[in-house]
């Protein structure tokens, strides 16, 4: 990466927050600092509220920490940039900084845009000693690209970041403005796995499930887990059909049978 079509842009004009399961903590966190404001300016100028700072999302893999990103850009109608801090990163001098910048500029190229920056432990403060000491210059490009929100550069931007492991980042970054909540993203509890599974169903052909069986037959499982299960199931029979020659509805048994393969992806947390 290096210019600016390098970082592809999406529009996740169809995806709404409801479409994401659980998480109703970071739902709620998101609509009282963006999409309240933004669905009310005049609330928002009443109460002089500013739309500075953003989230970091923490949580094991999987559990939809960039889908939410992305349905964020679908209530806001803006486009969506994601980019991983270890994609950000380059060997050579000035590039990390010059890739950094070139990120934010696309966004406010195609603002109101969500930008999510996922890994950024990459630019841990613990590994900047051990590592090229370049990070420190991109974790301070980083700084002033956030910084650019109290200018008004950043009118339209949103920013929204990840990581595994929140005590590696850097606390500069953390601090009021830039990306000044942490929450934490955990696996699905019973209800939001029901509810991912409703999601990833919803366009299929389904025979009557009952998914509250289902969700309690998926425990341990992530998001991303539950999307392969649905997957999977879809995949028996369509496999089926195929075969026979008639049509045949996804069923309990292929979701069921398709659970039982599934490995749990993240480790208990
Ligand atoms: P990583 O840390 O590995 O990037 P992540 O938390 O960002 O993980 P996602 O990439 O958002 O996880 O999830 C992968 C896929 O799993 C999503 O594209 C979506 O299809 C499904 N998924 C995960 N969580 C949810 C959820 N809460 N509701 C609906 N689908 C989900």
């Amino acid at each position: 990466p290096g210019d600016a079509e390098a970082w592809d842009v999406e529009r996740p004009e169809a995806l709404r927050l409801a479409d994401v399961g659980g998480m109703q903590e970071v739902k709620d966190r998101l609509e009282a600092a963006f999409l309240a404001p933004l669905r009310n300016p005049e609330l928002q100028r009443l109460y002089g509220k500013s739309l500075r700072g953003g989230l970091l999302l923490y949580g094991p893999p999987g559990c939809g920490k960039t889908f939410i990103a992305r349905a964020v850009a679908g209530e806001l109608g803006a486009s969506f940039l994601s980019v991983s801090v270890s994609d950000v990163l380059d060997m050579w001098t000035g590039n990390s900084e010059r890739n950094m910048h070139e990120i934010f500029q696309t966004a406010r190229r195609q603002a109101p845009c969500v930008v999510f920056l996922d890994e950024l432990d990459a630019l841990g403060a613990k590994r900047s000693r051990t590592l090229h000491g370049g990070l420190r210059n991109t974790v301070n490009q980083l700084l002033t690209e956030l910084d650019g929100i109290d200018s008004g550069a950043n009118d339209g931007v949103f920013v929204l970041a990840a990581t595994n492991v929140p005590w590696d980042v850097d606390n500069a970054l953390r601090r009021p403005g830039r990306l000044d909540r942490t929450l934490l993203v955990l696996p699905p509890d019973a209800p939001a796995r029901e509810a991912i599974l409703r999601y990833h169903l919803r366009d299929r052909p389904i025979e009557s499930i009952d998914l509250g069986k289902l969700a309690k037959a998926t425990d341990g499982l992530s998001g991303a887990d539950l999307a392969h299960v649905c997957e999977a199931a879809a995949e028996r029979a369509l496999l089926d059909s195929a075969r026979t020659g008639t049509v045949r509805m996804i069923g309990m048994k292929d979701l069921l049978a398709a659970a039982k393969e599934v490995l749990p992806s993240s480790e208990p947390w």
